[in-house]
């Protein structure tokens, strides 16, 4: 019995082995065969031009499981498994007009980021819909989306490549004059003159290496060319030298100028001057409103504002506006 036990064993192991191998390559599958995500539709609809508003109307969304496995290495797959497709937004409403700064401000996991990727429709989302000047942007073209909608972020992606070129992937018909123009309110114009090749310097790794607050100067220019209608600007924290953060901050006064921003704020600047500032905690926006009526009504936006930028405040020229309160 001994001797048939052992072999039996090992088979019952080897199936259990094989049974494992089998769940995993079923993952790789479900990762690598992943349906495309977002689909258009064949008779989309046209962006109406002029001046865009941006409207979440009771937005419900989960990230896709498929979304959770490419972030995570196969082995936390069992882990997210157990969370499910939690819901990440629960039922957001709010209307940008055109022109106007939205800054989204909360705590760090508040579903701020996924607020704004839905914007560009990076994921559908699950009920309620997101609508730019009317149009659900699930009937927009791709095309007509991607260009009305602009991204910046505080490491936007260069290529290894010239400035020129890096600047033109976003508008492959701007001229030299245009080149420049977007180089001048980008704040980047000097720096570009100074170099040996001017605009055709390679920049990236191997390339001109540029500082942080140049990188984001340059993502900036690119967007200036591109001249979206709506801009999605993640403002994170940037370490940035005085010189190159009033820089950065000029160039960013530039790209919001006359467009429907949304703003994952962390500059005390951007919060006080928006037009509208949006408390989102879980996944829900829990207040809204300017900042002088929000630090008035004593609530979650006063709170976070004395934690987080009651001390940049304090390093500010006294304001007016502030004393009265
Ligand atoms: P932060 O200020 O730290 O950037 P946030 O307010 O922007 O935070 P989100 O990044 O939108 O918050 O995250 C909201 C929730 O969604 C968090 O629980 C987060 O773990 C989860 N989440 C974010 N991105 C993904 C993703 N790609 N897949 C799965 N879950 C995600």
């Amino acid at each position: 019995l001994t001797r048939l036990y052992t072999p039996l064993t090992a088979l019952a192991n080897a199936r259990v082995d094989v049974m494992t191998a089998l769940v995993s390559f079923e993952r790789v599958f479900e990762v690598l065969d992943l349906p495309p995500m977002i689909i258009e539709r064949p008779d989309p609809e046209r962006l109406p031009a002029g001046p865009v508003s941006v409207e979440f109307d009771d937005v419900r969304f989960a990230y896709p499981a498929a979304d959770r496995v490419s972030l995570a290495s196969l082995e936390e797959v069992a882990v997210l498994d157990a969370r499910g497709g939690e819901q990440v937004l629960h039922g957001v409403s709010f209307r940008a007009e055109p022109g106007q700064v939205v800054a989204l401000v909360g705590p760090s996991g508040a579903g701020k980021s996924t607020i704004a990727s839905l914007v560009p429709r990076l994921y559908d989302v699950d009920s309620g819909a997101v609508r730019l000047s009317g149009v659900d942007v699930r009937d927009l073209g791709s095309a007509d989306l991607r260009a009305a909608v602009g991204v910046v972020t505080q490491d936007g992606h260069l290529f290894h490549d010239t400035i020129a070129a890096n600047l033109r992937y976003a508008a492959p018909d701007a001229d030299d004059a245009e080149l420049w123009d977007a180089l001048r309110r980008a704040r980047l114009d000097d720096l570009v003159r100074s170099l040996p090749d001017g605009p055709e310097t390679v920049v990236g790794e191997r390339g001109y290496r540029l500082s942080g607050g140049e990188r984001q100067r340059l993502t900036i220019a690119r967007l200036l060319l591109a001249q979206p209608r709506v801009v999605i600007l993640d403002e994170a924290t940037a370490h940035l030298d005085s010189e190159s953060e009033l820089a950065v901050q000029a160039a960013l006064t530039e790209a919001l100028a006359g467009r429907t921003a949304l703003v994952i704020a962390h500059r005390l600047s951007t919060i006080r001057t928006a037009d509208q500032i949006l408390v989102v905690e879980d996944g829900r926006v829990v207040e809204r409103g300017r900042h002088i009526e929000l630090l008035a009504a004593g609530g979650r936006y006063a709170e976070l504002y004395h934690t987080q930028f009651a001390a940049e405040e304090e390093r500010r020229e006294p304001d007016p506006v502030i004393e009265v309160l």
